[in-house]
């Protein structure tokens, strides 16, 4: 098993890396300035020219990119290359406006599963490995990046796509899965579907590693997974607009590695737009270096994290990120207060009583806002007692409010009592006319 993917540039000492941006990027900024008209306009707009970005710093002087950008040039109107040179389409499902559209040329494709290929060698995935895909195959990047990953690195597709549950398991046990990729809500969901089934994924599958993501998650639950099914969680990264899941974890699970030679990271504040000193939160900002179709400049992924720049334990430079603690698009506003459902997600899995399903409700009663959580018991905890249960509640309502600063109405509920995700599960409800 290599313990690298590509050695020399995963290892590549940090000045030679910078370097290697630096050449990249300005390649980058004149190639999209003669190629796309929506560039050449907006740097035009910027007073920025492609020959004032002279080294790394410089990237500042560029504009932001939105995902509006891509919205408003529906379908294709950024895109750098015609028709012909295309090989592939992707399209974002629109849920929250007009669709996206990204573009792959030939050379976009391997750049993308020789991103993930990496990936997966510094979890220790390789060709002995049978790799069960159950992300959505489709317009969704989720299902065909991972695939195309799979198969460079010599390992064993399972292209059992998402849903149909029974299936998924038959099919894990008997083709032998070792890697599962999915979102973390449905392989919980497998975890207690397969015991229903009387058998235990830890004890009678080969399954050894996850490949978790599409929806944020948090550590806690990390733990919960790995303890329930024996496997080693991971947790994936990417987006559609840069091309689908592109980035993971390494064996050590301290943050996630993003290839410097490919993508260009910046972590600002989402107020001043300033960079934030490492190691602080700020907003995830990321310039393409080597797509062709459909480059990206200083695009805002709307994801808030960290940047660790000390070196990891791997021996790969590349700088890492934390996981994601949420997106800008997922944060309640609730009586001025900031919540995401990781931080709701995090309290709850550290609490033994608590199953892995919880939803949050937002109401406005009269000029208040309120918050309840439905939170799932775990199978094992339920009581018939009203005074344990009404114990229980008041334990995580105070559990919420040290970390959340806000008061929140807790309602247990029994197990199985909240829906199911085959794909990324819903954990908000808001019923506020704002
Ligand atoms: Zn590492």
């Amino acid at each position: 098993m290599p313990e690298y993917w590509d050695p020399e540039i995963e290892t590549m000492p940090v000045e030679e890396l910078r370097k290697l941006q630096e050449e990249k990027l300005k390649t980058l900024v004149h190639y999209v300035y003669e190629h796309s008209p929506f560039y050449r306009k907006k740097f035009d707009e910027h007073g920025v020219h492609p020959d004032d970005i002279r080294t790394l710093e410089d990237v500042r002087k560029l504009p932001f990119t939105f995902k509006q950008d891509l919205r408003d040039t529906y379908p294709t109107g950024m895109f750098c290359v015609p028709n012909s040179k295309l090989v592939r389409f992707h399209a974002s499902s629109g849920t929250t406006g007009k669709p996206t559209v990204v573009g792959y040329t030939r050379n976009d494709i391997n750049e993308w599963a020789e991103s993930l290929a990496r990936a997966f060698t510094s979890i220790g995935v390789g060709k002995e490995d049978v790799i069960q895909i159950s992300y959505g195959y489709g317009l969704f990047t989720g299902g065909l990046g991972v695939h195309y990953a799979t198969e460079k690195v010599g390992a064993t597709v399972l292209p059992t796509s998402s849903g149909n549950t029974e299936r998924q398991l038959e099919l894990m046990r008997d083709l032998g899965s070792t890697v599962i990729a999915c979102t973390p809500s449905y392989f919980s969901y497998m975890i207690e579907a397969a015991r229903k089934e009387g058998f235990s994924i830890r004890d009678d599958t080969g399954m050894k590693i996850g490949i978790f993501g599409a929806e944020p998650w948090s550590e806690e639950l990390r733990v919960r997974i790995e303890k329930e099914s024996g496997i080693k969680a991971y947790d994936i990264y990417g987006t559609s607009e840069l091309s689908g899941p592109l980035f993971t974890e390494c064996k050590d699970q301290c943050g996630i590695h993003i290839w410097a030679d490919k993508f260009l990271v910046e972590i600002l504040d989402p107020e001043t737009g300033e960079p934030v000193p490492d190691g602080e939160t700020g907003e995830l900002v990321i310039t393409t270096l080597t797509k062709e179709a459909l480059p990206l400049i200083r695009y805002k992924v709307l994801d808030l994290t960290r940047k660790l720049s000390e070196p990891c334990k791997c021996g790969r430079t590349h700088p890492r990120i934390t996981r994601i603690t949420g997106r800008v698009d997922d944060m309640l506003i609730i009586r001025g207060i900031n919540v995401f459902p990781g931080q709701v997600e995090s309290v709850l899995m550290k609490i033994p009583e608590v199953g892995n399903h919880f939803m949050i409700i937002v109401d406005r009663a009269g000029e208040l806002d309120v918050m309840k959580v439905q939170i799932e018991m775990h199978e094992s905890a339920f009581s018939d007692r009203m005074s344990d249960m009404m114990a229980l509640e008041k334990k995580i309502a105070y559990a919420l409010k040290a970390v959340l600063n806000l008061a929140v109405q807790v309602e247990l509920v029994e197990h199985g009592f909240l829906p199911r995700s085959e794909g990324k599960s819903k954990k908000v409800i808001d019923n506020r006319k704002l």
